[in-house]
């Protein structure tokens, strides 16, 4: 398969050399098999281990606790790109779910949780999640409702989460839990890191249109003691850290859904020129030419722009509104990139696109889950609005 075009003006040979290697990783130990995990709803344990061997789950975090510093968000950009290429977003979603889940820690957690928590969650020996969601509403952070009331030196915790990817085998989560009933909205929430063996914490799993081979789940605590320390960051700063966590979570999730949408192309195009109707190529009858232009100016658009933000993201304060604005953007750029792609390529596999096994298929039931995640398109449009003063 070919590589998605860059701009090489935006990169240094460092950048291409990782792309490289995460390449690698990607053609050696997951695409061969991601069929089969998509199948058997699950993948073995043991990649994490291996993704952290070649620097993958170790990306941004401090080089103190077993992090790959040293990078920018070029280095995110290409990594995200190379491992969409496996085809699985589902795979891609639970091995990386540390990237959402143990930022807060680095950024604003005790010496004593990243020491405990960042070492062997970056070894790939432990796994960790974000619990935010919650069966009444994932789009109003501020609205949660899992309570955490001080007794002791525990917090109690009661409440309920839901959609959370590594929610069935995470070992450490990172819940957003109101720990000031008393504050309305936003005020009165904090980040609770809560121990995956904690009595009182049941999980169950759900069953998705896509993401098959990641774990989602409902979680309930009734009870659950935990240790003040665990508190990740001050009390009621929670909300803010929620907010800081969602820049690099959109760019991630934006980069991959256009290498995704890559990956549609590029069967699409394969299948095209392969197949014969009316005695020519599929590609030789124009509208299938044109659409594969199409798909190509959509990728072209959603790459510039992933570009640019990534440069802007470098070297423009964080928490700057044209900048979260613009990820915004990007967010919904790209995945409507990808949804696109997803609906053209299994158009020009014909039949083809609607079996199993095709990355076409797979990547068609995986594309709402980006247009939902992390933040909806509604609401990526609305908090544009509300930065730009729309
Ligand atoms: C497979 C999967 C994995 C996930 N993993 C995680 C995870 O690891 N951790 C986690 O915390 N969450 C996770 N989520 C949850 C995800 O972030 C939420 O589903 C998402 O934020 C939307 O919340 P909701 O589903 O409750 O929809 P709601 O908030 O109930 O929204 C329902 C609809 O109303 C629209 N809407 C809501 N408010 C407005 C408004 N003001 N204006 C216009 N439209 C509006 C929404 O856009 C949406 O279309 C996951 C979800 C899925 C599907």
């Amino acid at each position: 398969m070919q590589q998605l075009r860059l701009n090489r003006a935006w990169y240094r040979q460092e950048h291409l050399d990782f792309r490289e290697s995460v390449r690698r990783f990607v053609a050696r130990e997951i695409t061969p098999y991601v069929q089969q995990w998509d199948e058997a709803e699950t993948f073995p344990r043991e990649l994490y281990r291996k993704a952290a061997d070649v620097g993958l789950l170790g990306l941004g975090f401090p080089e103190e606790y077993g992090g790959v510093g040293g990078i920018d968000y070029f280095h995110r950009l290409v990594a995200s790109v190379e491992l969409a290429q496996c085809g699985s977003g589902g795979v891609l979603a639970s091995l990386m779910s540390h990237s959402i889940g143990s930022p807060p820690i680095a950024a604003v957690g005790s010496a004593e949780l990243k020491a405990r928590v960042l070492p062997p969650v970056l070894a790939g020996e432990r796994i960790a999640a974000l619990a935010i969601t919650e069966p009444s509403g994932g789009s109003d952070v501020a609205a949660l409702r899992t309570t955490a009331v001080r007794d002791g030196d525990h917090y109690v915790v009661n409440g309920e989460k839901t959609f959370i990817t590594s929610g069935m085998r995470a070992d450490f989560l990172t819940v957003a839990v109101r720990t000031d009933p008393t504050a309305t909205g936003a005020r009165g929430i904090s980040l609770l890191l809560i121990d995956g063996d904690t009595p009182g914490l049941t999980r169950s799993p759900l069953k998705k249109m896509g993401w098959w081979a990641s774990d989602t789940a409902h979680l309930r605590f009734d009870g659950c003691r935990v240790p003040a320390g665990n508190l990740v960051g001050p009390e009621g700063m929670g909300f803010l850290a929620i907010m800081q966590n969602f820049n690099s979570e959109r760019f991630t999730l934006a980069a991959g859904a256009l290498g995704f949408a890559w990956v549609c192309y590029q069967e699409a195009l394969g299948w095209a020129r392969e197949r014969k109707t009316f005695g020519k190529r599929v590609a030789d009858h124009q509208v299938v030419r044109h659409r594969l232009v199409d798909m190509l100016t959509s990728i072209e658009s959603s790459r510039a722009m992933l570009e640019e933000i990534a440069w802007r993201l470098d070297n423009t304060p964080a928490g700057d509104p044209e900048l979260v604005a613009s990820i915004c953007m990007l967010k919904n750029a790209a995945t409507r990139t990808m949804q696109f792609c997803a609906d053209a390529a299994v158009q020009t596999l014909g039949g083809m696109g609607y079996m199993r096994g095709t990355h076409s298929e797979r990547i068609y039931r995986e594309v709402k889950v980006n247009m939902i995640g992390g933040g909806t398109e509604e609401i990526m449009k609305e908090l544009a609005a509300r930065q730009l003063g729309v």
